[in-house]
């Protein structure tokens, strides 16, 4: 039997790649820059590069792929896979099966492969450079329903080949139509791939560790809108935790999640369908479900009765809320029926109930936050 202190042998290659590239990155290509000089046109190219293949791992292996969360035509798809063997993760398959585990076990140290109680050193890059999975890896039985997808296959067969090519043949393409294939090769090439794999290596290690948890505590996902920033929306975690059937991560129009952007732009150009959403009354419910929660926490220095008042005013608003996602989700159905149908339905006072529902609830929600602010002023 193992012993606890004994760790798993190291996977040779993935440490050589990581180190070697990180290693050219940050002292081979500034000695390069100084030197001979990188034109700008490197750097655009590069960053173009980063993007394509930051967003095929995002929109297509993350959303797509290991979620569910749409449906895309083949020439997405295909455009996605090959995006992910520039950005250098694995197939797809392989990739959403370790996703699914995440979800499914997140934050249970021997079933959840990037467990963030592990530590970042380990959530961030450790689980890949030891043996830590090799049980796992003989089947593919949680990902049966992407070895129907003939892209996905095809990409998972030829994986490596495909990987090889890209990552050296366009960086290798690019410089050379730039006039100089050393330049292409360190910058299109090294620094690129570095940043695609640290950032999305960020969204295992601190989109755990770092932010806010607006919508459930029950595991490590945090929110975090630098973290969007740098993963193309996949920091509002602590969002995507909860309602991991959602094609949006960061469900406001100001968070910043141009992968969700994407998806959208893919809809409207007839490519993509069947963009599933989170039920709005959900999401309010787990938001107040939150506020509760740390309120009461706090409300243990306050006055018994303000401690009732919230549990009163939560109960009241919860009623609210629901009601008028209810009468909202009517006037919506009836809309529809009236266009379909071409009759002329009484729209017109159902939607002056729904809007003197959403004042009282906006004047609900605003009395909550001040007993919300009062309790905090007793902690
Ligand atoms: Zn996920
Ligand atoms: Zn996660």
């Amino acid at each position: 039997m193992q012993k606890i202190s004994e760790k798993p042998p190291i996977i040779w290659l993935n440490t050589l790649v990581f180190s070697i590239t990180f290693i050219v990155a940050i002292v081979g290509v500034p000695l390069y820059a100084y030197s001979v000089g990188i034109g700008a046109a490197f750097w655009w190219v590069m960053l173009g590069t980063a993007c394509f293949a930051g967003l095929s791992i995002t929109a297509g292996y993350h959303r797509l792929w290991a979620h569910r969360t749409y449906d895309a035509n083949p020439v997405i798809r295909f455009i996605f896979a090959i995006g992910g063997a520039v950005a250098l993760q694995n197939s797809a398959l392989h990739w959403s099966s370790d996703h699914r585990e995440h979800h499914k076990h997140v934050d249970d140290n021997d079933k959840d492969p990037y467990s963030a109680k592990r530590g970042f050193w380990y959530s961030h890059i450790g689980w890949m450079i030891r043996e830590y999975q090799a049980s796992r890896y003989t089947d593919y039985d949680n990902v049966k329903d992407l070895q129907k997808d003939p892209i996905v296959m095809w990409q998972h067969k030829h994986y490596l080949p495909l990987t090889l090519f890209v990552n050296f043949g366009w960086p290798i393409a690019a410089g050379f139509m730039l006039g100089d294939v050393w330049a292409g090769l360190l910058v299109i090439g090294v620094l690129r791939l570095v940043l695609n794999h640290h950032t999305t290596f960020f969204i295992n290690s601190l989109a755990h560790i770092w932010g806010k948890q607006p919508y459930t505590d029950k595991n490590t996902a945090r929110d975090n809108g630098v973290l969007a920033f740098l993963t193309f929306g996949e920091g509002y975690h602590n969002y995507h935790h909860i309602f991991a059937a959602d094609y949006r991560n960061g469900i406001r129009w100001w968070q910043f999640d141009p992968t969700k952007w994407l998806i959208v732009a893919s809809k409207w150009l007839g490519l993509a369908k069947n963009l599933k959403r989170s039920s709005p009354y959900q999401v309010e419910r787990a938001k107040l479900q939150m506020q509760l929660k740390r309120a009461q926490l706090k409300a243990q220095a306050a006055p018994e009765s303000l401690f009732e008042r919230a549990q009163e005013h939560y109960d009241k608003l919860g009623q609210q809320l629901k009601a008028y996602y209810q009468a909202r989700k009517k006037l919506l159905d009836t809309r529809t029926k009236a266009l379909k149908e071409h009759v002329n339905l009484d729209i017109d006072a159902l939607k002056r109930q729904v809007d003197e529902m959403k004042a009282s609830l906006e004047m609900q929600k605003r009395s909550w936050k001040a007993l919300l602010n009062q309790i905090q002023q007793h902690a």
